[in-house]
């Protein structure tokens, strides 16, 4: 009878414990589908700095995509194209 209950107990955490697997799964797969792509780095045109591209500031500058580190090199690289043009 003892061993009739050890049985029992043991089916109920094998149970248990696949349980835990399968709903473990799709939170697995997600987070390898989800990787990290490493950031890309954008120089700036005007002091030369590399910044996060997703940090950066965005300027079309003669049909050319430029992107600065902040508002005032943004502004002086602008002025600076704007009076050598
Ligand atoms: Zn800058």
């Amino acid at each position: 009878m003892v061993r009739l209950l050890f049985f029992v107990f043991l089916l109920l955490l094998l149970y248990y414990i696949l349980h835990l697997l399968i709903r473990d799964m799709p939170s697995f797969k997600k987070r390898v589908k989800g990787k990290h792509e490493p950031e890309e780095l954008v120089q700036d045109p005007y002091c030369l700095t590399y910044i996060p591209k997703r940090s950066a500031l965005k300027e079309k500058v003669e049909g050319q995509v430029l992107y600065f580190c902040d508002e005032k090199c943004r502004k002086s690289y602008v002025r600076r194209e704007a009076k050598n043009g």
